[in-house]
């Protein structure tokens, strides 16, 4: 799978797709990365990429004309034509459904904002616009970087495990079980014991209950696109029911 990335800091992508997981999987051939200056495709002396919107209004806009040209140049470097996505925080929120989805693509070109956003028009160029969530960060490139990491764990042989996409959080709907490792008794906290039995049918029977558990108590709005039996949603209800309201400070 090939990644471009268009931006105006595209020194800033290395060292992440480079470490770890990632960097495995890019060394062993399962994805290639290619960040792009934006800065290429302006044609005067400074550069420029920014213009005051229209109207007035606090900041500067990122100028249409050097966009477009980069986005066509460099859907030109490679096949197949890349999924353009840009980044708003107007765009569909990011989830791992589209994760899977686009685990599908070949190609994936992202376009990364910076300052106030975009000229409007640039959005004809996008397949899709996809939010990181409802909040608003300096620049488009650490969405990028969000969407590479969760697409490319899902890649054949990104992941030494192959199980370990399976079973995690929004595999099934749910939040993923807790899970423990040693030591089993840490300065008074224990492991739950029925994970030391080794009865493994009572342990995924414990696993499937704490996932449903964990997932009412925290995302009860995962629950209505969860396969659950009659049982499985009396449980969920009963935490939904029990929750008490939890304040969240620093
Ligand atoms: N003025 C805009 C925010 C611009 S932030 C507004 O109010 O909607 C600058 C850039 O950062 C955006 O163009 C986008 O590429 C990126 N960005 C900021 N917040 C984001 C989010 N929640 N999800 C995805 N991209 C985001």
């Amino acid at each position: 799978m090939r990644f471009d990335a268009i931006s105006v800091i595209p020194s800033v992508f290395d060292s992440y797709v480079s470490a770890s997981i990632l960097g495995r999987a890019k060394a062993r051939g399962i994805f290639e990365f290619h960040a792009h200056d934006l800065r290429t495709w302006t044609h005067d002396r400074h550069r420029t990429v920014d213009d005051a919107p229209f109207g007035g209004g606090q900041g500067m806009l990122m100028k249409p004309e050097p966009i477009f040209e980069a986005v066509e140049a460099v859907s030109d470097m490679a096949e197949p034509r890349p999924h353009v996505v840009f980044f708003s925080p107007c765009g569909k929120p990011f989830t791992q459904r589209d994760a899977e989805r686009l685990a599908g693509c070949e190609r994936i070109m992202f376009v990364c904002g910076r300052y106030e956003g975009m000229d409007e028009r640039v959005y004809s160029l996008a397949d899709e616009v996809i939010s990181l969530g409802d909040y608003v960060l300096t620049g488009g490139e650490l969405a990028a970087m969000i969407v590479t990491d969760a697409v490319v764990r899902l890649l054949p042989g990104a992941l030494g495990d192959a199980q370990s996409p399976v079973d995690e959080s929004f595999a099934g709907s749910l939040l993923e079980y807790e899970q423990y490792t040693r030591p089993a008794s840490y300065d008074g906290m224990e492991v739950p014991e029925i994970l030391l039995s080794g009865d493994h049918g009572a342990i995924d029977r414990w696993r499937r209950e704490n996932a449903i558990r964990r997932t009412a108590l925290m995302r009860p709005d995962l629950l209505d696109g969860a396969n659950l039996s009659e049982s499985e949603r009396r449980l969920a209800q009963d935490v939904i029911d029990s929750r008490e309201q939890s304040e969240e400070g620093c």
